[in-house]
């Protein structure tokens, strides 16, 4: 029996273990990729205090060593559901089932889709979600962004040391990006922005060639010449596991009170997943420490 079992090793799933593996609690961590969440698929952090910039799969390999070194036990498997016992849960995964007092949720966030024709046929061949991972795949190359916020113009400019030139598309003139991001963005000359536009079409032979997109004002079309195309354009919540609990927003997140913990008592919910506005490592690391802290209380009360 674990004192915690937590769902996902993001920076919120592991700052909730450093917590409790610091107060003498058998912590079971349950990741069903690498651990590290968002960060790993992040090419550089410069808001994380202590470090100007630091490679995100550095930082959260340093997480991860951690949460190791003070012993929690690494699950890899995948979480298919909990169920609520009288005195314990029960979170059942692919593989074996785990028995904790209390659970924390801290599985995050997957990546949008943009669902137009040729994504699918092109996954893999061009069309991707993760600049770091593919992005030296395309070296002297023309190649496409999609989005308005943070994660596509970080992708960015890491793209724009590799590639020849970046196309940053997004579907309006205004962005969600901070505004640093936005200005060192524009300064960047192989850089090329192309706003109100949308794709509506991936086109290309055994790999991709281009996008078809549309002028979102009047309805012209044009092609692009591309040979990967990085989707930026959001995140949906983790939860698929979750849905039988009660626990859930109409959006899908995860509802938490201040001490994050949900509408069942002894299951808590911190990071991405939770029902929120602002989504960042630092808040994910103060919902990771909160829940553990009360995990903690309810364990021992
Ligand atoms: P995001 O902030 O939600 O931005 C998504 C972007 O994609 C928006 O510009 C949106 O356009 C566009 N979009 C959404 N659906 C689309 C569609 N169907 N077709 C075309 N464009 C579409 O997503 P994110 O950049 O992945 O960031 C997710 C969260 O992580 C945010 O809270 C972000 O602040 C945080 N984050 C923080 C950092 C950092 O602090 N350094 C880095 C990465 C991510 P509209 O604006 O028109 O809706």
């Amino acid at each position: 029996m674990y004192d915690v079992v937590i769902v996902g090793a993001g920076p919120a799933g592991m700052t909730a273990a450093i917590y409790a593996l610091r107060n003498n609690k058998r912590v079971a961590l349950v990741e069903k990729n690498v651990p590290g969440g968002v960060i790993v698929n992040t090419a550089f952090v410069e808001n994380y205090p202590g470090f100007t910039k630091i490679e995100g799969p550095s930082l959260a390999y340093a997480m991860f060593e951690q949460t190791t070194k003070l012993g929690a036990d690494y699950i890899g498997a995948t979480v298919t559901g909990i169920e609520i016992g009288e005195s314990f849960f029960t979170v059942k995964t692919d593989g074996e089932s785990l028995r904790g007092k209390t659970v924390i949720l801290a599985s995050g966030t997957a990546q949008k889709k943009l669902g137009a024709p040729g994504e699918e046929k092109y996954t893999g061949r061009g069309v991707s979600w993760c600049a770091i991972c593919d992005g030296s795949l395309y070296k002297g190359e023309d190649v496409a962004v999609v989005g308005g916020g943070n994660s596509a113009f970080e992708e960015t400019i890491y793209l724009s040391n590799l590639a020849n030139k970046v196309y940053l598309i997004h579907r309006r003139e205004g962005f969600r990006a901070e505004s640093s991001l936005v200005d060192r963005v524009r300064q960047l000359k192989n850089v090329k922005m192309v706003l109100n536009a949308r794709i509506v079409e991936f086109f290309g032979a055994e790999t991709l060639q281009g996008v078809v997109i549309e002028n979102t004002l009047d309805g012209k079309t044009d092609r692009l010449a591309v040979k990967a195309c990085f989707e930026y354009i959001g995140t949906l919540p983790s939860t698929d596991y979750a849905k039988d609990l009660g626990i859930l927003a109409d959006n899908g997140y995860i509802l938490v009170d201040k001490n994050c913990e949900t509408a069942i008592k002894g299951i808590f919910a911190c990071g991405d997943v939770v029902d929120k506005d602002i989504r960042q490592i630092a808040t994910a690391i103060s919902d990771g420490a909160v829940a553990a802290l009360n995990a903690i209380k309810y364990c021992s009360g």
